[in-house]
């Protein structure tokens, strides 16, 4: 066990601490991934079977590093035993198992935030209410709320508190719309993300012999990032761990930046009350940053009043202080950052892969990206139009999908006319309604459309009978049949290949080229996961596909390049050099978020994640005049800035006339340096190839992830009432 030497002593304590309740309660960069590594390590050292082991990570990326990890430690295969991954991915994973439970079908789909949305706009039309009233991103935010917070759509109709919440803001049908949309999803065999947990929660509460032969599988269960669980999450965990009480979790409350999706700290606090014999274990030493960068950061979370209050410090050198950069534009602080960066790089001989950049909101990447590009520096981008979410993809996946699942109504919406064959919207309302009107799916309606009352032409029939031939002869072949084989067929017969291959514009030669791609992953995944007793089917596939996070599409060229993310992705992650842009009132703190203290404490725990990210060198920049919405604003610098104690602080770069780093575009004609040669920019291609490397072990299996989902703004009431309703 000479990996124990390698903690300090609270942290060895609490890696050692073998049975019984715990809790890891500290700042950041204080090592509590290291323990929940280390701590896994040490109880398989000490005969714990790594099957009876679940450990719940807030990325499939960081379960996978962490897995390596501990395979160093110990040797040997054991560490790729552990379930480990994010709460979707190991949720599906098990629902996916139990499907006869519930009621759905194994191949259930899981619908993106795409799919969701787009029923909810089919379900909002259908209802004839005022699109501009019920917005689609503001319907899915509250119903994911609901979700969450394990509302079923009886028991939000009959909250009168919700209800009536809803009617103050003049939309009544909400609870309708939540109704109709659960009966849809249900009837397409589908969940949404939130279902993931909804749905495991019915099980778990439902099946006492389902939820005992889980807690007799997972007799260890290990939660980092804690603080930013939701109450679906906490009472999976809870139900779990009830019998064992094995149950370890890690996180930090002043780095809860989630509450926009349910996350909360109540969860911490709930802890001592679930558990009253738990042992909390308090780490106060950071390993990740300067001493400045510490102070600082302690500094800024200090103006919070809802806080456990901590002690971090750090024996690191003091380094240097934070920079305070103002530049006259967004445009402009581009400049300054990719210049930055390109001289940081010469001068501390540093590489690309020290630096990110972080902002607030992904659209801020657009200046930062260009003035990267200009300097031949490589950088990769999360969060922004990912591989999977791209056109053509997802009607080849949506073809999959329908294969596997016929019920799935998004899938067949997005497909049955794709390539076109002739069957218009006319037909597919039709169908809709007959549907609808007899509970079915739109697939039984499609095949059957005379008993759904449903006419069409003898020509459109026979298009649509052709249609559902093709679909049924590829779901004959699901079972037997490796995943890369019906999948490269399906791209054949259906016709996408073709299509595809028609269209000579760069653009139709880049779609082809990216279908290429997909079968060409799909063909390792095949090979990678395929067992002498098992074959890898198209069904495998499709649940691992759909939990990527941006996250876990990294690869091996990406690995040496800028980070370019939100503060939010950013969580747990720590580089040596940061950059903190767009450091403005209303934009970070956003003005979404300034009305309430609780909104703008978030926000600062927001920032308090961001500066905690850096290792050495902290810079924040602000820009006095912005685009926002199309009109060029003026800006005020953050009130954070303010709140940093200005000893932390180095403010040379704000006050002089002209812009520090105002340089023309001549400044960007690095030709002479670097010989001209143009670095190749990162493309969707590259970002997905990394899927190889995902697949390339065995482990990774269970390798799917949280995915990513917008900032809505959550109905304040429905955490209220968090607790109180049972699903
Ligand atoms: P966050 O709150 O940001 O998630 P954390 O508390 O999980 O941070 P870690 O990521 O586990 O902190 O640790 C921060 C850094 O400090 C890592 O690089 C880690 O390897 C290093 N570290 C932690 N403890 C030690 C130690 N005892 N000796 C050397 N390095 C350490
Ligand atoms: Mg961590």
């Amino acid at each position: 066990m000479e990996y124990l030497k390698e903690l300090n002593d609270p942290q060895r304590a609490a890696a050692s601490h073998l049975e019984g309740p715990m809790m890891v309660i500290a700042g950041a960069g204080s090592g509590k991934t290291r323990v929940l590594t280390y701590r896994i390590a040490h109880l398989i050292d000490n005969g714990v079977d790594p099957f009876n082991i679940l450990a719940l990570t807030f990325t499939n990326k960081a379960a996978k590093e962490m897995k390596e990890r501990i395979a160093n430690m110990i040797g040997g295969h054991e560490a790729r035993n552990i379930w480990m991954g994010t709460f979707h991915s190991i949720f599906a994973r098990i629902l996916r198992s139990e499907y006869d439970k519930i009621g759905y079908p194994s191949n259930f789909t899981i619908y993106d935030t795409q799919d969701s949305k787009s029923l909810l706009k089919t379900i909002i039309k259908e209802m004839g209410l005022d699109d501009k009233l019920y917005k689609t991103n503001i319907v899915y935010g509250r119903i994911s709320s609901a979700k969450n917070n394990l509302i079923s759509p009886q028991a939000y109709l009959k909250n009168v508190e919700i209800v009536s919440e809803d009617q103050s803001n003049a939309r009544p049908k909400m609870g309708d719309i939540y109704l109709e949309y659960a009966k849809r999803c249900y009837r397409a065999g589908a969940m949404d993300f939130d279902d993931l947990l909804f749905i495991t929660n019915v099980l778990l509460k439902k099946h006492p012999d389902v939820l005992l032969k889980y807690q007799e599988k997972f007799k260890y269960i290990l939660v980092d990032e804690y603080q930013d669980t939701n109450y679906s999450q906490y009472l999976i965990v809870k139900r779990l761990a009830a019998r064992y009480e094995n149950l370890c979790v890690v996180g930090d409350d002043a780095q809860s930046i989630y509450a926009f999706r349910g996350a909360n700290i109540q969860n911490i606090l709930n802890f001592k009350r679930d558990y009253p014999d738990y042992k909390l274990y308090k780490l106060e030493q950071n390993y990740r940053s300067t001493q400045t960068i510490v102070d600082a950061a302690n500094s800024i979370i200090d103006n919070n009043r809802d806080q456990i209050k901590k002690d971090v410090w750090t024996s690191n050198p003091e380094g240097d202080k934070i920079r305070v950069v103002r530049t006259y534009s967004d445009n402009e602080e581009g400049k300054f950052v990719a210049n930055d960066i390109f001289e940081s790089k010469n001068n501390l001989q540093a590489s690309d892969n020290d630096f990110a950049i972080l902002y607030r909101t992904n659209a801020q990447s657009r200046s930062m990206e260009e003035a990267l590009r200009k300097l031949n520096i490589p950088y990769k981008i999360y969060g922004g139009l990912s591989f999977y979410q791209r056109k053509e993809i997802k009607d080849l996946l949506a073809y999959f999908r329908l294969a596997a699942n016929p019920k799935d109504e998004e899938a067949f919406k997005r497909i049955v006319n794709y390539p076109k064959r002739g069957i218009g919207n006319t037909t597919i309302d039709k169908l809709t309604i007959g549907a609808n009107n007899a509970g079915a799916s739109l697939w039984n309606a499609a095949c059957n459309p005379a008993e759904f009352g449903v006419q069409l032409s003898s020509g459109v029939f026979n298009k649509l009978q052709q249609f559902t031939l093709m679909m049924k002869s590829f779901a004959s072949k699901l079972d037997n049949t490796k995943a890369f084989e019906l999948a490269d067929e399906i791209a054949k017969v259906s016709g996408i290949y073709k299509e595809l291959y028609a269209d000579k514009t760069p653009e139709g030669v880049a779609r082809y080229e990216n279908i290429q791609e997909l079968l060409n992953g799909i063909q390792e995944f095949t090979d990678n996961e395929s067992t002498d007793e098992k074959i890898v089917t198209l069904p495998d596939f499709l649940i691992d596909v759909a939990l990527l996070t941006d996250a876990d599409n990294e690869s091996e060229e990406d690995k040496d390049k800028v980070t370019l993310m939100t503060i939010h992705s950013a969580k747990g992650l720590e580089f040596p050099y940061v950059y903190i842009v767009g450091l403005e009132e209303n934009l970070f703190p956003s003005q979404l978020s300034i009305s309430t203290r609780s909104e703008l404490e978030e926000e600062r725990r927001l920032f308090y994640v961001a500066v905690t990210r850096a290792e050495k060198k902290c810079t924040l920049s602000y820009a006095t005049s912005r685009y926002r919405w199309g009109q060029l604003s003026q800006c005020e610098p953050s009130r954070f800035i303010e709140e940093i104690d200005s000893r932390f602080l180095d403010t040379s770069l704000t006050n002089q006339e002209k812009s520090p780093m105002h340089l023309g575009d001549d400044d960007f004609d690095f030709g002479g340096f670097n010989g001209g040669q143009k670095k190749k920019q990162p493309t969707y291609l590259d970002k997905y190839k990394n899927q190889s490397q995902k697949y390339s072990k065995k482990s990774s299996s269970t390798g799917t992830s949280a995915p990513s989902k917008p900032n809505f703004g959550v109905p304040k009431n429905l955490k209220k009432v968090s607790g109180t309703t049972k699903a």
